[in-house]
């Protein structure tokens, strides 16, 4: 046995050093490659891609699988062994339900329908993406038909990032949170809106990128197993425990882009790093969910990087690192300006009361899209429809509407959105759970203090990697379910205070 589990292990480091190299290659063609490297760059990925999956697919790994179930059923669930054969078995299953020449099939479809978006949206051309959308619709069907048994059509594709969830579940999640959100918008909003100007002077970007990498370190991001680039769109890339990247922009007439950026992706990759250095090279390392990791970037952007104590300390260090920028700009005008909520167009730029709306409507539109009672050809107006009722706002055109998000473009229409919330649910969960065992947190952000929040964090969440899922973490970690009574009273409180409510 002990020789069969050496050699899963082996197996699997192997399959891991592929993926790995080919995020290095991914992340090198997202800040440092010329231009002329884009053809080959994308074979190699695809190659060492191919490779990586065929190793895993192999017949040698089903049969080693099979032979060491009994090792697995004989130890402890939570015991690591256990683990690691119970996740790279999950895995296998998922990979080979589906024929590789399928697989392959649509990623060329996916390059290609992404190219098309990318050239689609700056001209506000729906119609040339219509017939590749179509395609992404069969694809993400024909996918989610591999795994039959389901409720909704949806279930197997919201199941690969958010494992243990349904659309029946998360639909009702959804409704509830809705219902909390929907008058709360609207108190806010029928109140003067807050004068967010400040953050639109101008701020050069070295100051910037000095004023964010100071507060990740002080969070307890660690620059010798990481680093900061930029790019065009911000994200977090693991090439190890010990190599775990993070990537922003930064734009001298908006402060909150980067600045927010940085703490979110420092988020992703405070929970990778925390990850046990024992399973390096496995599948355990790796955050469980797609809404849990999610939870820990919303954390560390939101409820700890646009708190009131946060700001306390941060913002004379801000004024003092943009001299004679903010001199005339109050600490509470600033909090203010970083928590300004408001009817908006586009999900990523918006606050933390409204986002959750601009997630539902996409949540809700894909779900009509795989059922089949909404069309490709509908799907630009039906995106305004749903931004006039859950908005009350009409984008003038689609490159604000339906072409906003690269997420169907560029991959499947299904499983893509919903961990954006059920991460903002997760983070009002972990958060006040975390309180509970040490009430001094805020006090102790409140003089740029993040050892005892983040050592909580590691112990509790971060260490275990996907050793549990996600709902088996939640229920672990709170003692309950998912449950969005955390997170609205935490908007409540804080908003409350806030807009007066
Ligand atoms: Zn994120």
């Amino acid at each position: 046995m002990d020789t069969k589990l050496q050699e899963l292990k082996n197996r699997l480091y192997e399959i891991n050093d592929l993926n790995m190299a080919g995020g290095v290659l991914g992340w090198d063609q997202a800040t440092y490659m010329p231009v002329g490297g884009a053809p080959a760059r994308g074979r190699q990925m695809a190659t060492l891609g191919r490779i990586a999956h065929e190793k895993l697919v192999s017949p040698e790994m089903g049969q080693l699988l099979e032979d060491l179930k009994p090792l697995e059923d004989s130890l402890p669930y939570d015991s690591d062994d256990a683990s690691l054969i119970r996740v790279a078995r999950r895995t296998y299953e998922r990979q080979t339900q589906v024929p590789s020449d399928r697989l392959a099939a649509f990623f060329q479809h996916s390059a290609e329908s992404y190219q098309a978006w990318t050239e689609a949206r700056p001209k506000n051309d729906f119609k040339s993406v219509e017939p590749l959308l179509e395609k992404t619709l069969d694809f993400s069907r024909e996918l989610a038909n591999y795994f039959p048994g389901y409720e909704h059509v949806a279930d197997p594709l919201i199941d690969f990032s958010d494992f243990g969830m349904k659309a029946s579940s998360v639909r009702q999640v959804f409704a509830d949170l809705r219902a909390q959100l929907v008058p709360m918008v609207k108190a806010i909003t029928e109140q003067a809106p807050a004068d967010d100007s400040c953050l639109r002077r101008t701020y050069p970007k070295k100051q910037q990128i000095a004023f964010g990498e100071k507060i990740i370190r002080a969070y307890g991001y660690d620059f010798n197993r990481g680093r900061q680039d930029e790019t065009h769109h911000p994200f977090m890339t693991k090439f190890s425990l010990g190599d775990v990247r993070i990537t922003t922009r930064f734009n001298e007439n908006d402060l909150g882009d980067g600045l927010f950026s940085t703490l979110h992706e420092s988020g992703h990759a405070m929970y990778e790093l925390g990850i046990s250095q024992d399973f390096e090279g496995s599948p355990l390392a790796n955050g469980t969910s797609a809404g849990v990791h999610e939870s820990q970037s919303r954390m560390w952007e939101n409820i700890v990087g646009r708190s009131r104590p946060f700001w306390e300390h941060y913002y004379p260090q801000l004024q003092a690192t943009f001299p004679g920028t903010l001199d005339d700009v109050s600490l509470d005008t600033f909090y203010r300006a970083i928590n300004k909520v408001q009817r908006s167009l586009i999900r990523t730029d918006s606050d933390e009361v409204t986002y959750n709306l601009h997630v539902m409507i996409r949540f809700e539109l894909e779900l009509q899209l795989l059922e089949g009672t909404l069309a490709i050809k509908d799907l630009p107006e039906a995106w305004h429809a749903a931004y006039e009722e859950n908005l009350g706002l009409r984008a003038p055109d689609d490159r604000d509407g339906v072409l906003q998000d690269v997420h169907w473009y560029g991959g499947l229409i299904g499983g893509a959105f919903q961990g954006y919330t059920l991460g903002n649910i997760i983070s009002g969960q972990f958060y006040a759970t975390a309180l509970k065992a040490h009430p001094e947190i805020p006090a102790e952000v409140g003089q740029g203090k993040f050892d005892t929040l983040h050592t909580w964090l590691r112990e509790n969440i971060y260490k275990h990697g996907s050793k549990y899922t996600a709902p088996e973490l939640i229920e672990r970690v709170t003692g309950s379910s998912l449950t969005i009574e955390p997170y609205i009273a935490y908007l409540k409180a804080k908003y409350g205070e806030l807009y007066q409510l």
